[in-house]
């Protein structure tokens, strides 16, 4: 299907073999192909940037926090990633590939995230928390619903995406603005965006005074309109979909209904097939 049939936007948040928590079956190359079958303009390939140790001038490093959540992080082998992207503009002419990363808690790695971001020249650089300061670590938010009653878990994680966001400018978008939903537990009740309003607007606000984007992320429960309609109200001006791919056949997943939610919030296609949706 082509991308003028399709109607849809460039996926800007997709996860390659060069991630450190991707599955067997993940591959650029079939990310590709997914992408050419379901009619996404273009990818870009956002691998995590995550570190385990520190160098001086790091945020973490005078907190003193253990950053090591989980056996298997790595950082990522950007040499390595690059070359993969280079064979895939190759094999696929008629795909626009983007290169990029998504940097994990960008404020706590300030020294390290911007060495490695000021060599490589990234298309696109997303901004993430997946963890946040609690009891001595940098702890995992799937971890932090076994210690504390849920919405104080979504309390002090909205909190902190405030303090990467004003802490950190190396990333253009913001992902998943409200990761730990994903993991929300079932006994805590319905999840209400509503009911974490304050904390929502606090967020968007902060990006939106950085004239930064927001991303509309398919893999978690999707963003109700009216949230992305208080991204507007909050000076915001741009939007990303990424549907934060592990596996081939998630690339451009749910993408349609994302545009519904997107546009019924007043937002529209940019400039050109690769651009931010705009208002
Ligand atoms: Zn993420
Ligand atoms: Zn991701």
């Amino acid at each position: 299907m082509s991308w003028e049939n399709s109607g849809l936007p460039m996926d800007n948040h997709v996860h390659t073999e060069w991630s450190w928590d991707t599955p067997g079956e993940a591959s650029m190359a079939r990310s590709c192909e997914q992408a050419l079958a379901v009619g996404v303009p273009s990818v870009a390939f956002t691998d995590h940037l995550d570190f385990t140790t520190w160098t001086d001038g790091d945020r973490i490093s005078t907190e003193n926090l253990d950053p090591h959540r989980y056996s298997r992080m790595h950082p990522l082998d950007v040499d390595g990633y690059l070359a993969t992207i280079h064979e895939c503009r190759q094999r696929y002419p008629d795909l626009r590939i983007f290169s990029g990363v998504e940097i994990g808690e960008a404020h706590m790695w300030t020294a390290s995230a911007s060495a490695m971001v000021a060599g490589a020249q990234f298309d696109r650089i997303l901004g993430s928390l997946h963890a946040i300061p609690f009891d001595g670590r940098l702890t995992a938010t799937d971890d932090l619903f076994r210690q504390l009653p849920a919405d104080e878990v979504m309390r002090r994680y909205l909190g902190e995406v405030v303090q990467l966001i004003e802490g950190s400018d190396l990333f253009q978008v913001l992902a998943h603005l409200d990761f730990p939903r994903r993991m929300w537990p079932y006994t805590a009740g319905p999840y209400e965006e509503r009911a974490f309003e304050t904390e929502y607007r606090a967020i968007l606000r902060a990006l939106a005074a950085s004239d930064r984007i927001l991303e509309v992320n398919t893999k978690s429960p999707l963003v109700s309109t009216e949230l992305v309609r208080w991204w507007r109200e909050a000076g915001g001006r741009a939007v990303s979909f990424g549907s934060d791919a592990h596996q081939p056949w998630r690339v451009g997943d749910k993408f349609k209904l994302a545009v519904d939610i997107v546009e019924a919030a007043g937002f529209r296609a940019g400039r050109d097939r690769f651009d931010f949706w705009r208002v």
